[in-house]
């Protein structure tokens, strides 16, 4: 039989001209595809007609394939000798569970490998003309998750993040926006911070919010932006405006923009 091998690999934050070469060379190898809900159907459009493919969609507060059956399932194929792309938003090991997932093969002997992929922090920020660090402005930046794992279990202590010196990178942060930006205030965080929300990051449907802690949460509802969605908090986000490059297309243009390019 086969050598079995799992590769938990990092689809990027939705552009596929992000995805790295290992990346593509792999989703062109693969006899299996487990994707996540976060892959962008412009990066599923580059996975060969006849691949086997497995959603295996989480959201927060529902889930599609829980946890236990994801490991198990890549489990079984690796076992039937299937070579398998486990592939994730971002990068498989920023907030993706790809270490749980790692685990899991390692704990039954599957050979298994990790690609990196460009992280949502990376990606969406470069995408709205955010320098995660800049020379006067950030020395420091931080990734850090806004979704508890119990709702009604203690809040993290937002206000011990506050720093005026560090970037703060705010993953799955949207839902509870109101209470962190509270906590960052109460931390010493001057309310004219600058603060940034970006919606489906590097897509042809990005979509950014610019303003300031006292602002953002206004300004987020006002524009309706819903998860996807990353938050940035610091000064760097005060490039944002000098620094705005990307020009996002509509979503179909894009994906046919892509398609021939990688064609
Ligand atoms: N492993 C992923 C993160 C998974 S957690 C990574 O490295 O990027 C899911 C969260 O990532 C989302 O709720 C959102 O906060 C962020 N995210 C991922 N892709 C995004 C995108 N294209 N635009 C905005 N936020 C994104």
């Amino acid at each position: 039989m086969a050598e079995a091998r799992v590769y938990l690999v990092g689809a990027g934050p939705g552009d596929p001209d992000l995805l790295t070469v290992k990346a593509l060379r792999l989703l062109r190898l693969a006899d299996v595809v487990v994707f996540d809900r976060l892959v962008s159907d412009a990066i599923l459009d580059l996975v060969p007609p006849g691949t086997a493919r497995v959603f295996s969609g989480k959201q927060a507060g529902y889930h599609h394939m829980r946890q236990d059956d994801i490991n198990d399932l890549l489990l079984r194929l690796a076992r039937a000798g299937r070579t398998v792309v486990r592939l994730k938003g971002g990068d498989p090991f920023v907030f993706g569970r790809g270490s749980e997932e790692a685990e899991h093969l390692a704990r039954h002997n599957i050979a298994f490998e990790v690609v990196p992929g460009i992280t949502a922090a990376a990606g969406c920020s470069a995408y709205a003309g955010i320098p995660l660090t800049h020379r006067g402005l950030a020395d420091s930046v931080r990734f850090v998750t806004g979704h508890v794992q119990d709702e009604a279990g203690p809040e993290r202590d937002w206000a011990a993040l506050a720093d005026p010196d560090t970037t703060l990178v705010i993953y799955m942060g949207l839902r509870r926006l109101p209470v962190i930006v509270a906590g960052l205030l109460a931390g010493g965080l001057p309310d004219h911070t600058p603060a940034a929300a970006i919606e489906r990051g590097t897509t042809g449907a990005q979509r950014r919010v610019v303003g300031t802690l006292a602002d953002l949460s206004a300004q987020v509802e006002a524009a309706g932006l819903a998860a996807p969605a990353l938050v940035v908090v610091g000064r760097v986000v005060s490039l944002a405006g000098t620094l705005d490059w990307f020009v996002p297309q509509s979503s179909a243009d894009y994906a046919a923009a892509c398609h021939s390019a990688v064609a």
